[in-house]
């Protein structure tokens, strides 16, 4: 299958999960995640209409955000673990974080940023020890707690376990969800809590249904089989 391919086959099943729960396809945004492949093969996804792009490494999504300066159009996505350190060379570009998933990060963020910057805190609803975030009581302690003037809250990120039983991945969406319409009902300064960045290649099409805004779909994508 070509990218076009790819692209095309992934839009429907978006369209048809958004059909079987009467939601606006419009509502889903598609994050290309490009970790994989070269800024030859992202070129190719921008030609077809891509706009969001993500990374998850922040030498590597300098690299490819510098390769783009001429495409003021793109959105950039960091959906990887973030190293403090590494905060101020990637804060320019990054239009949505996707993996705020302590506060020391965000602390940093605040630090050293100039303007407002879109994040999703990670949760880990499925609370398995491999996953990086917090779990749902400290996530709603988190957004009580801070006071943060450019670290904006915009929604919840979480990664389902790598497992085809549905039911688990209807209730680990479901889970975030439940946490968003109560970050969101607090109705805190800077915590909107619109949006949840959940659904992979694996199971995009039950987050679709359960509610994401934003999935984040790398080999589905990129791929070709
Ligand atoms: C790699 C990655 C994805 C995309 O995964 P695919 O299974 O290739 O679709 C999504 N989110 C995060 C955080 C990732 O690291």
């Amino acid at each position: 299958m070509s990218y076009n391919e790819n692209l095309q086959a992934i839009e429907d099943k978006i369209s048809e999960a958004a059909k079987r729960s009467s939601r606006d396809v419009a509502d889903v945004h598609l994050v290309a995640v490009t970790k994989t492949v070269d800024v030859v093969a992202m070129e190719k996804l921008y030609n077809l209409g891509i706009r969001h792009f993500g990374e998850n490494r922040a030498d590597v999504f300098t690299e490819k955000v510098e390769a783009f300066t001429d495409k003021t159009d793109i959105v950039w996505h960091f959906i990887g673990s973030l190293q403090t350190r590494k905060v101020r060379a990637i804060l320019p570009y990054m239009h949505f974080l996707h993996s705020l998933d302590r506060k020391s990060l965000a602390d940093e963020i605040e630090k050293r940023a100039t303007q407002k910057i879109a994040c999703f805190l990670q949760v880990n609803i499925s609370e398995e020890e491999t996953k990086h975030g917090f779990n749902a009581e400290e996530a709603i302690a988190f957004v009580k707690a801070q006071n943060y003037e450019y670290v904006e809250i915009v929604g919840l990120m979480t990664m389902a376990p790598n497992t085809d039983d549905e039911q688990t991945l209807h209730h680990v969406f479901q889970g975030l969800k439940a946490v968003q319409l109560e970050i969101e009902k607090l109705g805190i300064p800077n915590v909107p809590c619109h949006e949840l960045s959940m659904g992979m290649t694996n199971d995009f099409e039950v987050a679709v249904e359960e509610g994401a805004t934003f999935i984040r779909v790398g080999r589905a994508l990129v791929e070709e089989n």
